[in-house]
């Protein structure tokens, strides 16, 4: 047996509500505690002798105490007072309120306190925030030592206790042991798995670390590119139920016709993205694409496109939108779309049910989750569209799906994702770019208003509002963290828009949008107001995406540091999609210098790409995805902004898969990845 398999109860001098906390945050073994990875470390190695310390410098000093007292100020404080003694001097620190503390620290304990240095009655003194009490030398001193997140009552000190009792187990062993080929290693610049997992806890110097760190972290975004490539791999063996062609002359004709019907000419990235479409369609195995596109790029007459030639061949299509009011919009969308064509149109959304159990006359289907439906069945599903994909759930995602049997898949998004990351993260999905906007797109005027300029800039709105005849959307502050709209976001809307109303536009048509309408109101509201029947909308922020109103020009954003980059951009993508210079406004309190920075580099560029690659380095992923993609960002040591490792783990598990494309030569890889398969685009293997 591997001393890694011991369970945790041959951990000695440990007690049994220890063990029971161990349990609680999933050790049950040494090998679980040993990938327990500590989330910062305390640099001991540099001790400060206490002659030499400086007012304003952080240091840890190491000494002996030779003098402790408790005392008791008037104003009933408690003062845990010690004098710590090393070769080169002495040092007073002072404790507040701990009494506890004079019982350890009793005369003649070697004792070791990190702080800043500072200046008290003339004298130099520590504030303390971390304290040792030196017993075993080689465990707690003269080194960098790990400190782990408490939880459950499990202290620092106890987990480095019992991760210190397994690593010196190890030294003598090759566990854990080595998972990737030398070549792999030697290639790459690695350590040996063995030394990185004990480095990683007890670190002999910050080089080593850093190495300790960038092994293990090569691993974990190895394993993550691997389960991507076979899972791209097993959806390669797919087939799909219903095969399409599209080399006879009357489809060809018929979508010739259809293009040529549209109000416009199709960009050449739309012309490119339907090309890919139409390779990925003529497959026998489903298509799985997804279509990025920066906000108004045109991605629905693609969709469009596809749903055509999906009807051509006899089979359905199914569109699947985030909201209400996106899904409605979209089946207007179709309905126009499809006017000259015998194409019979549906929309499935929590209020407007076109379908009952039965779906088969319809040839596109236009929903929201409402299409998820259990009782719903649909028989010849030959294609599925979801649009604004990240707003779903990996779930939902896999369970439309299996709606459809193994339909053609694509998903669209706005959301500017850098590439690299998009392949990494979208690993077994095949990836098209809309890079350029229809012609004659003016880019979104964005200015930063300053608190005093407020006034300023509503009477500018009205001036041009009752001149140009355009529309305004006003947001409100995004209240909560999370996507959903509560009750204080609804309330806040509500009294914005009665301001506004009263106050500030008296004399211009302003409605309120916000996600607790009824959904007939909400979509009597955005078609009022798409027929001008009101001049201003103040909303919530979840009705943010892809709503299209070519008329609405100016764009007021209240609150707009709440904001990630990611979504600032998605706002302001309502406007700007007709051929009308449209302006964009953001207030905001918040004065600090990080904040106005983001905001300022917002004002300055309309390029979505970049927006993404600003926030991902300064804020890092999490923003860019929102929670739904949680699952990605469980990553322990490796991050996903760091680019080159992820290329480095991408060119390795190519390398790997090329060699054995089952990776039966690599066990241990094979393990790890079964044990800890991340969640990728469409869940686990076994649900799609
Ligand atoms: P998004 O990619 O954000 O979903 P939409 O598909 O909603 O964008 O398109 C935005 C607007 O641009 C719509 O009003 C649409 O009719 C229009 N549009 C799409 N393609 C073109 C084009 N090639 N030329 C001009 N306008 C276009
Ligand atoms: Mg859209």
């Amino acid at each position: 047996m591997m001393i890694l398999d011991t369970p945790i109860e041959s951990l000695p001098a440990t007690s049994p509500l220890t063990i029971k906390r161990l349990k609680l945050i999933g050790i049950e073994t040494y090998c679980d505690l040993l990938n327990y990875f500590p989330y910062r470390y305390e640099d001991y190695s540099i001790i400060s002798p206490i002659m030499s310390i400086q007012e304003g410098e952080t240091v840890t000093i190491r000494g002996t105490v030779i003098k402790s007292t408790n005392e008791y100020t008037k104003r009933g404080y408690k003062l845990q007072k010690i004098t710590l003694q090393d070769k080169t001097g002495s040092l007073q620190i002072t404790w507040i309120n701990q009494p506890y503390l004079a019982h350890i620290f009793k005369t003649g304990v070697t004792l070791s306190v990190s702080g800043l240095v500072t200046r008290f009655a003339g004298k130099l003194t520590l504030q303390p925030n971390g304290w040792e009490i030196i017993k075993d030398e080689s465990m707690h001193t003269g080194r960098i030592i790990p400190v782990y997140s408490e939880i459950h009552g499990l202290s620092t000190k106890t987990l480095r206790e019992k991760v210190f009792h397994v690593i010196s187990h190890l030294k003598n062993t090759q566990e854990p042991p080595e998972s990737l080929p030398t070549e792999v290693l030697i290639y790459n610049n690695l350590i040996s798995f063995h030394e990185a997992y004990i480095e990683v806890h007890y670190p002999s110097s910050k080089e080593r670390l850093k190495q300790a760190r960038l092994r293990l972290g090569f691993n974990e975004m190895l394993i993550l590119q691997l389960s991507l490539l076979l899972k791209k791999h097993e959806q390669k063996q797919k087939k799909v139920m219903y095969q399409f062609s599209l080399d006879d002359i009357e489809k060809k004709q018929k979508i010739k016709n259809f293009i040529e019907r549209l109000p416009f000419k199709l960009t050449n990235g739309q012309k490119e993205a339907i090309y890919d479409i139409e390779q990925d369609l003529k497959k026998q195995n489903p298509m799985n694409r997804f279509l990025q596109g920066d906000v108004g790029s045109g991605k629905t007459v693609v969709a469009a496109l596809a749903a055509y030639i999906t009807y051509l061949n006899g089979y359905q299509t199914l569109i699947m939108a985030p909201t209400e009011i996106l899904a409605d919009q979209h089946y207007q969308t179709m309905l126009r779309l499809f006017k000259e064509t015998s194409v019979k149109i549906a929309i499935q959304t929590g209020s407007k049910k076109n379908l009952k159990k039965d779906s088969s006359n319809f040839d596109i289907i236009v929903g929201t989750q409402a299409l998820l439906t259990k009782s719903l069945i649909f028989n010849k599903v030959g294609f599925i569209v979801i649009d604004e994909q990240h707003r779903f759930g990996v779930a939902q995602r896999a369970l439309l799906k299996e709606k459809g049997g193994e339909p053609h898949l694509l998903t669209m998004t706005a959301t500017p994702i850098p590439r690299t990351l998009a392949l990494t993260l979208y690993g077994e999905i095949d990836l098209t770019v809309i890079s350029e906007m229809p012609q004659g797109r003016l880019p979104v005027k964005t200015y930063l208003v300053p608190s005093k300029k407020r006034q300023k800039a509503y009477e500018w709105i009205k001036n041009k509002i009752l001149t140009d005849r355009c529309q305004t959307f006003i947001v409100c502050p995004l209240i909560e963290e999370s996507k959903e709209e509560t009750k204080i976001s609804v309330k806040a809307a509500k009294k914005e828009y009665e301001r506004l109303q009263k106050n500030v536009f008296p004399t211009l048509r302003v409605a309120l949008l916000h996600g607790k309408l009824k959904s007939k109101e909400k979509t009597e509201i955005m078609q009022e107001f798409t027929r001008k029947k009101y001049d201003i909308l103040v909303s919530t922020s979840v009705v943010e995406v892809g709503i299209d109103i070519p008329d609405a020009t100016i764009m007021i954003i209240e609150g707009a540091e709440k904001y990630g980059l990611a979504q600032l951009h998605q706002l302001r993508g309502r406007i700007g999609r007709g051929n009308r210079q449209s302006y964009c406004y953001l207030f905001s309190d918040n004065q600090e210098p990080a904040v106005l920075h983001r905001l300022n580099f917002f004002s300055s560029t309309t390029n979505g790409a970049e927006l993404s690659e600003y926030d991902l380095h300064h804020r890092g992923p999490g923003n860019i995805f929102g929670t739904n993609q949680h699952g990605y960002l469980k990553l322990k040591i490796a991050s996903l902004s760091d680019i080159s490792l992820i290329k480095q783990s991408k060119n390795a598990a190519d390398y790997l898969i090329k060699k054995s494309p089952d990776l039966k030569l690599f066990p241990k890889l094979l393990s790890s990845l079964n044990s800890n398969q991340p969640q990728t685009h469409l869940g686990k293997s076994s649900t799609i």
